[in-house]
Parts: structure tokens; C-alpha cells; sequence
């Protein structure tokens, strides 16, 4: 029986992106092949798997880590899909679990349950692995960080991406580079104008700030140039103190 190592699993409010304000089962896995200077995630894998007793409680029971698919869908399943949108599997960088999500997603396909996924968009041959059990893409752009880029990797992902509902969510803070901006627009410009894009104003955090207002403005009329649907949403799950 396959088995899969996973964070923590919890019934919440999504609280990023177009779909903000949803109700989500939250399928966290660990594990990140990025070292973002703004994370906010733990990544590295539990002893114990954790599940909130009775949502929004802060109140956890334990499993055994990694959980054998059996026990992990009967977890799932503890949950009421028909008041939750979608499952939302993230991370970490959930498609570091390529191998074993394309044998899991396929049950939960079949029990009815849509896949929100949640990704860095960097592992394009990983996702094309999964694609057929994934509803909707939640892809973020990651603008260079520590002499790393992404544009090409970014690129591809996104155009395997098409192939289902996709949006994408990049992260700035007020030292964001317009040069960076660019050509993050261009590129998703170039793929499909129509495909959406947020800004997300980055919640502060190791001294990295958020965008000051006239920023955001600015660069939305900027994106709006080449994009037809550009919105500035924050994380709305920090100031609500949801999980
Ligand atoms: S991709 Fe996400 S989980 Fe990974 S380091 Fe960046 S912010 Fe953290």
C-alpha cells in the first residue's frame, strides 16, 4: 500500500487568490525545492501527521507519518465535501509528491472531491503527471531571488497549465524591481492575456515590507496594460486569524 508524508490536514477559509473567501479542506505536504526569502511555511516533514480535532478548534490529533493512502482517503472522507469548494493540496511544493499524487487524486476524483492545486510552477514535468486529476491551478510566479530565475521554467508550466482552469499570484513587497514586474507580465502576456493574475502585497515578515499603496496602484494600471484581468488581493487568512 502507497503511503504519503503530509503536514497537516484542516477544514479553513482560502484565503488567497480569486478564490478567496471559499471553504477548503487543506491538504498540506511537506517539503520545498525553493528557499523563498518571504516563506512563511514550515516545509520539512513531521514525525506525526496532524488534523484538527473539530475545525477551527487549534486542537490537532496526531497519525502516524508518512499515512498509508487507505488511512489518508479515510481522513478525507471524515470531512463533508458537499460545504467544502474544493480539497486544496499544498505545500511545501506539493508536486515534489508527483509519484504518489497520481495514484491518490484519482480516488478522490472519483469520491466526487475537486483538486485545488497550489504551486510554485517551477516542476512542469511533475505536473503533467497529475494534470488530469487537478481542477484548478493556483500557480505562482516567482519573481529572481538569490541569483535564481524561473521565467523559462515558469513559462512552460504555464502553458501545460491550459489545459485547466489556471490563474496566477505573484508576491511583492515594496522593493519589488518594475524590470522584474516586466517581464513577469510579458510572460504571462505572451502565453494568454486572459489568463487571471494577482498581485499579492506580501505579508510582512523577516523584514521584507509590503508594497506602500500608490505602489500596488501603479503596478496593477501597469499589468492592466497587457492583461485583462489583473486584481491586488492580500492574504485575508493572516488578519483573520484563520489557519
Ligand atoms: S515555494 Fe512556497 S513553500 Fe516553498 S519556499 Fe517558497 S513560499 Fe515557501
Amino acid at each position: 500500500m502507497p503511503k504519503l508524508p503530509v503536514t497537516e490536514i484542516f477544514s479553513s477559509i482560502q484565503g488567497e487568490g480569486p478564490y478567496v473567501g471559499v471553504r477548503q479542506v487543506f491538504l498540506r505536504l511537506p517539503n520545498c525545492n525553493l528557499k523563498c526569502p518571504y516563506c512563511d511555511t514550515g516545509t520539512s516533514v513531521p514525525q506525526q501527521l496532524r488534523m484538527e480535532t473539530e475545525t477551527g478548534s487549534g486542537m490537532f490529533d496526531t497519525h502516524e507519518n508518512p499515512v498509508s493512502f487507505a488511512k489518508l482517503i479515510e481522513l478525507l472522507q471524515s470531512y463533508d465535501f458537499s460545504i467544502h469548494h474544493s480539497l486544496s493540496v499544498t505545500g511545501g511544493e506539493p508536486l515534489l509528491w508527483s509519484n504518489q499524487l497520481r495514484v491518490l487524486l484519482p480516488f478522490l476524483q472519483e469520491k466526487g472531491i475537486k483538486i485545488y492545486l497550489e504551486t510554485n510552477g517551477t516542476m512542469p514535468e511533475q505536473l503533467l503527471q497529475v494534470l488530469p486529476w487537478v481542477d484548478i491551478i493556483s500557480m505562482d510566479i516567482k519573481l529572481p531571488f538569490d541569483g535564481q530565475t524561473f521565467w523559462a521554467v515558469h513559462e512552460t508550466f504555464l502553458r501545460y497549465s491550459l489545459q485547466k482552469e489556471v490563474f496566477v499570484k505573484l508576491v511583492v513587497h515594496n522593493q519589488t524591481d518594475l524590470n522584474e514586474l516586466r517581464t513577469a507580465r510579458d510572460l504571462v502576456a505572451g502565453v494568454d492575456p486572459q489568463i487571471r493574475t494577482i498581485l499579492q502585497p506580501v505579508t510582512a515578515i523577516h523584514g521584507i515590507k509590503a508594497p506602500e499603496p500608490y505602489q500596488l496602484l501603479n503596478w496593477q494600471r501597469f499589468f492592466l496594460e497587457k492583461l485583462a484581468d489583473v486584481r491586488v488581493i492580500p492574504q485575508t487568512h493572516v488578519f483573520m486569524g484563520q489557519l
